[in-house]
């Protein structure tokens, strides 16, 4: 939906008037403040802004770009100011300043949110108005920052998915097609060879930035206190993760969450989940990772954004994690969320078509977009036979690539007789993919033959990619028990032997979910024979909470 349209539709929610019983029930927690006609009540990049009620008068709302104004909103009596930054303090994205003489009701934002957590139809009414808020400055490109680069280049890709992973409304210039785009390098002193180039607030120039000093411009993580010794420690903002901030914080812990990249993890690039609860018609895991992202934010969860852990010290409680931007920062119960990689083939466009033709999970839904037509899957793991067999029921016919010379030393011998059985199924060894190809969607795949040197150009519209995945553990520093892939082992996965090696110290055995080290959790993807599912990376991350608050009771 664009900008304007969702602005025209949902103005009412998007603006509320809030009636005088519920301004009555915000007074208990602010103070009623005079302002002048002129008078900036929040400037554009102030940090913990508060929030404000109009009581008299009017409030603008606008962002200052490039020397004038975009009016934003006026406020009349009743509304109110903000949207999602001021959940958790970070830098305002638009000037607010009185229109007329009048009276405003101030709070400060912590305050808000206790307020947010605390009635449940004024916390509706106020998140509903901040989340759409965000929407549709997303939509209009109102931020305070602008992305030069060229639709060409990988790294001004990677910079515009960080933007739009972390939701951070701003304005992209290509180079190739917008004629704005020379006189801003003029005016901001950048070559065409130095791009892709970030603008923040008009003057901050930023020369192909890395994740960390575009979350450093944006004052992603300026509110974020690294030297308190948290009570919970998550590693990974995936649904895994953000789940057990959400389930951590509004059960009364001071919760902070690292993030490598941007929230959401691996569910963040799915064009549409279709099988997560109470989703009938699919939710794209944007979507559902900036809901959780806010909703963790709402119950007081902190997460700082472009942070790994690299290295996590667990011989002493709190325990310690080095961040990737130089801090260490401690805790008392640390889960890990780090998710895992699948791995990817390296092939010019993957990316371009994850989600669209390309594929790493074969589940009902995938099987009813590939009805009838011609599907290839690579790998030749059991996870591969089983793609196999089951697309096979549904495909027209489903073509196995391998690289070794057959499937033998890889996979079960009943899934090979399967595959061998199968008059659908065709099995091409020592063969590899080398190019995709497609508009929106996959339409053909070229692989070549080793045996034979021939390249074939097929019109396949859906590739699975059954390589296998890797987890994010390489952090973990040999803390804790892994299995033989690297996967995190918890509860009654542990063998003896591995708890004595780990020097387990307490007469219980570990809790569900908790590893070799008492008070050290893993959940979601990143643990041993999980399920990779985001409904069973939520719920991980949801019950760990309970064990957690038993360990700090130890
Ligand atoms: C393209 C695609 C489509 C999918 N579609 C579906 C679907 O439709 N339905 C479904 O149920 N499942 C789907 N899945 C699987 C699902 O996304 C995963 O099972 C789920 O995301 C796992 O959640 P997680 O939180 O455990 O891990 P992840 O989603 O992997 O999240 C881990 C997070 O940890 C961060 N991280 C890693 N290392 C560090 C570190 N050292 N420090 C800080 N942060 C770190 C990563 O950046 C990431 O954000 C899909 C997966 C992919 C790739």
């Amino acid at each position: 939906m664009a900008a304007a349209d969702l602005v025209e539709q949902r103005r009412g929610q998007m603006f509320p008037t809030l009636t005088e019983r519920q301004i009555e029930r915000i007074a208990g927690h602010g103070a009623r403040r005079r302002v002048r006609r002129g008078e900036i009540l929040i400037e554009q990049g102030t940090h913990g802004m508060p929030f404000h009620v109009v009581l008299a008068g009017t409030v603008e709302i606008v962002r200052p770009y490039a020397g004038h104004e975009d009016r934003v909103t006026v406020h009349h009596p009743g509304e109110f100011t903000g949207e999602t930054s001021l959940l958790a303090g970070r830098r305002s994205l638009v000037r607010a300043r009185a229109g007329e003489d009048g009276e405003v009701l101030e709070v400060p934002h912590e305050t808000l949110r206790t307020l947010l957590q605390t009635d449940a139809e004024l916390g509706e009414i106020i998140m509903r108005a901040f989340i759409l808020r965000r929407v549709a400055l997303i939509g209009r490109g109102w931020g305070d920052v602008v992305l030069v680069g060229s639709d060409h280049s990988p790294s001004t890709l990677a910079l515009r998915q960080f933007l739009i992973r972390n939701a951070h409304p701003h304005r992209y210039l290509d180079l190739d097609h917008d004629p704005e785009v020379q006189a801003l390098l003029d005016r901001v002193g950048v070559r065409f060879d130095e791009i892709p180039v970030l603008v923040c607030r008009g003057d901050r120039v930023l020369r192909n930035p890395t994740f960390a000093q575009v979350a450093d411009c944006l004052g992603l993580n300026a509110e974020i206190d690294v030297a308190a010794v948290r009570d919970l420690l998550v590693v990974g903002a995936g649904p895994a993760g953000l789940a057990a901030a959400v389930y951590g914080a509004s059960e009364g812990l001071d919760v902070l969450v690292l993030e490598k990249h941007a929230p959401g993890g691996q569910a963040g690039s799915s064009s549409k989940i279709e099988n997560y609860l109470g989703f009938p018609t699919g939710i794209s895991g944007q979507a559902l990772a900036g809901r959780a992202f806010t909703q963790a934010e709402k119950f007081g969860a902190d997460v700082a954004i472009a942070n790994a852990a690299v290295k996590l010290q667990c011989d002493r409680r709190p325990f310690a994690v080095q961040l990737s931007t130089g801090p260490v920062v401690h805790a008392r119960a640390i889960v890990i969320a780090s998710g895992a990689q699948y791995r990817k083939l390296p092939l010019e466009r993957l990316s371009a078509f994850e989600g669209t033709g390309v594929y790493y999970a074969a589940t009902t839904v995938e099987t009813q977009i590939c009805h009838g037509e011609d599907v290839a899957i690579v790998g030749g793991g059991n996870s591969a036979g089983q793609a196999a067999v089951y697309l096979a029921e549904t495909a027209r016919h489903v073509h196995v690539l391998v690289r070794a010379d057959g499937l033998a030393a890889t996979m079960s011998r009943y899934l090979i007789r399967r595959i061998e059985e199968s008059p659908n199924v065709t099995l091409h060894t020592r063969t590899e993919i080398t190019a995709l190809e497609g508009d929106d969607h996959l339409r053909h795949v070229h692989w070549r033959c080793a045996a034979n040197g021939a390249v074939e150009r097929r019109e396949i519209r859906h590739l699975f990619l059954m390589t296998g995945a890797e987890p994010n553990t390489a952090w973990l520093a040999g803390c804790v028990a892994l299995d033989d892939k690297g996967f995190v082992k918890t509860g009654s996965d542990l063998r003896a032997d591995e708890l004595a090696a780990a020097r387990w110290p307490l007469a219980r055995s570990p809790h569900l979910l908790e590893t070799s080290v008492p008070g050290i959790f893993a959940v979601g993807d990143v643990r041993a024979a999980s399920v990779k599912r985001v409904a069973s990376a939520v719920g991980e991350g949801s019950i760990c909470v309970q064990l957690v608050h038993k360990t700090l009771g130890e």
